[in-house]
C-alpha cells in the first residue's frame, strides 16, 4: 500500500504515520516527491484493509493499493525519475548521459591505468572493470579479486573517475564495497537473492544487469528486492537477452527502456557490449540506445583487446571508443540531453 501525505504535511504526522505502520507489521519506505512525500508500507499483503485505517491520521491524503507486484520500483509509487548520486559530478537518471567505460576484467596495473586515462580523456564519467569474475567455465580468468580492485582505485585516484565492479557473492560484498562507488550485478548473479540482499543492506549504489532469461517483471522484483532492504539507489542495466539468434552474443532488448521508463522511476542503463558481443556493432547500440531514452551506457574498452583476459572481441580500442564519443554528441543532444 502507498500512503500518500499531504503537500506540505508536518514531520510529526509523517513520524506517526510510520509508527503506525511500524505497530502494525509492515516496513515503511519514505519516498520524497517534489511536492509531497508518500510512505510504501511493504509487508503481508493479506493485511491490505488494516492499512487503510490510516487514511484517517493528521496529514495522510489518501491511502492506495500498488497494483504491481514490485512495489518500490513502481511508477505508482514515484512518479518523477529517480535520480541515483554516485559522487559530486555524476548523477544517473537527470538530463545528463552517463557513459562507463573500462576494460572487461582488471588485469594488471599498466592495462587499468592506460585505460582510465583513456576513457576519461574520451570524455566517460566512470570507469568499469571487473576485479571478481563470474566466468561460464571455470576454467577461465576469474580475475584479480582484491588485487584488482586496489589497482581500481588508484585508476580512480589517478583520473577522479568513480569506479563501477562486480560483486560476484554475499561473502565478499563488503570487500567489494570498500573499494566500489557503484556495485555491479551481473547478468548470472541477477536472482541470487541473498546477494541481492545484501547489497540492498550495504546502501551503496547498485547497477544490477538483467538476466539473460529474465522478463522485464522479473527485473523490476528483482530490483525490489535490493529496494526493500532500504537501497533506493538502484540502476537497471539492459545487457541482452537470450533469443534465438546467433549472429549477435545476445538480442539487445532496447524496447526494454521504453517499457522501463513506463513502469518504473528508476534509471536505466544500455550495455551494448555484452548485448552484441562484437566491437562493431558497439557504437550504433549506443547511439541506438540513447534515442530509445537510456539514461547511460555501459562500453567495454580495452588497449589490447586482441589481448584480453576477457571479452576482447566486443571490447573497442581507446582510438575508436573517442570516436564513437564524437558522434554520439550528436545523438544526445538530438535527443535534449547532455554528455
Ligand atoms: C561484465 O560486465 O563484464 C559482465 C560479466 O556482464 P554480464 O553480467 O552482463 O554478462
Ligand atoms: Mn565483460
Amino acid at each position: 500500500m502507498i500512503i500518500v501525505m499531504k503537500a506540505g504535511a508536518a514531520k510529526k504526522d509523517r513520524d506517526e504515520v510510520l509508527r503506525r505502520i511500524r505497530e502494525l507489521g509492515y516496513k515503511p519506505h519514505v519516498i520524497h516527491g517534489a511536492t509531497r512525500d508518500v510512505i510504501g508500507a511493504v509487508g503481508d499483503e493479506r493485511g491490505k484493509a488494516v492499512l487503510q485505517s490510516l487514511e484517517s491520521l493528521h496529514g495522510v491524503e489518501n491511502v492506495l493499493p500498488i497494483l504491481q507486484p514490485y512495489k518500490l520500483a513502481s511508477k505508482e509509487v514515484k512518479k518523477e525519475s529517480s535520480l541515483v548520486r554516485i559522487s559530486d559530478d555524476v548523477v544517473i537518471g537527470g538530463n545528463r548521459v552517463i557513459m562507463m567505460a573500462g576494460p572487461c576484467s582488471v588485469e594488471n596495473e599498466q592495462q587499468i591505468i592506460e585505460s582510465a586515462i583513456a576513457v576519461k580523456k574520451a570524455g566517460a564519467h566512470v570507469l568499469r572493470g571487473g576485479a571478481f569474475k563470474p566466468r561460464t567455465s571455470p576454467y577461465s580468468f576469474q580475475g584479480l579479486e582484491e588485487e584488482g580492485l586496489k589497482l581500481l582505485a588508484k585508476a580512480r585516484e589517478l583520473t577522479g573517475l568513480p569506479i563501477v565492479t562486480e560483486v560476484i557473492n554475499p561473502e565478499t560484498a563488503d570487500l567489494v564495497a570498500d573499494y566500489a562507488d557503484i556495485l555491479q550485478i551481473g547478468a548470472r548473479n541477477s536472482q541470487n537473492f541473498a546477494l541481492l540482499k545484501k547489497v540492498g543492506q550495504i546502501g551503496k549504489p547498485v547497477l544490477l544487469k538483467r538476466g539473460m532469461s529474465m522478463t522485464i517483471q522479473e527485473f523490476l522484483m528483482s530490483a525490489e528486492y535490493i529496494m526493500s532492504e532500504g537501497n533506493q539507489s538502484v540502476i537497471l542495466c539492459e545487457r541482452g537477452i537470450r533469443t534465438f539468434e546467433t549472429a549477435t552474443r545476445n538480442t539487445l532488448d532496447l524496447s526494454a527502456v521504453p517499457v522501463l521508463k513506463e513502469k518504473t522511476h528508476l534509471p536505466v542503463v544500455i550495455d551494448p557490449s555484452h548485448g552484441t558481443g562484437n566491437h562493431h556493432y558497439v557504437a550504433p547500440m549506443c547511439f541506438a540506445g540513447v534515442a530509445a531514452g537510456a539514461d547511460g551506457l555501459i562500453v567495454e574498452v580495452h588497449p589490447d583487446p586482441e589481448h584480453a583476459s576477457s571479452d576482447g572481441p566486443q571490447s573497442l580500442k581507446p582510438k575508436k571508443f573517442e570516436a564513437m564519443m564524437a558522434k554520439l554528441q550528436l545523438f544526445v543532444e538530438a535527443a535534449g540531453r547532455s554528455l
